[in-house]
């Protein structure tokens, strides 16, 4: 029983996470480098500095710590909206 569990939650996680490495891919994240990186937030009204640290190590990344996270939040939710159907 719980081994069933177990079962359908790693393979919704799975899921979520071929679907989340598929809107990335879809993004154009994939092959960027971190001059691709914008050096400053690109979300409405945020304009925060992007550490270089993050740039490289988000190679792409147009958003800070808070506005990426807050998107991937979104992202996370609505993945799992669909998988719930
Ligand atoms: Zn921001």
């Amino acid at each position: 029983m719980t081994d069933d569990i177990d079962r359908a939650r790693k393979r919704e996680e799975e899921l979520l996470g071929d679907a989340l490495r598929d809107q990335a891919r879809r993004a154009g994240l994939a092959g960027k480098t971190a001059a691709d990186s914008a050096e400053y937030c690109q979300a409405d009204g945020c304009d925060e500095p992007i550490s270089s640290a993050r740039r490289a190590a988000y190679p792409g990344c147009k958003y800070c710590i808070d506005c990426q996270r807050r998107s991937e939040h979104q992202q996370q939710q609505s993945a799992r909206r669909a998988f719930n159907r």
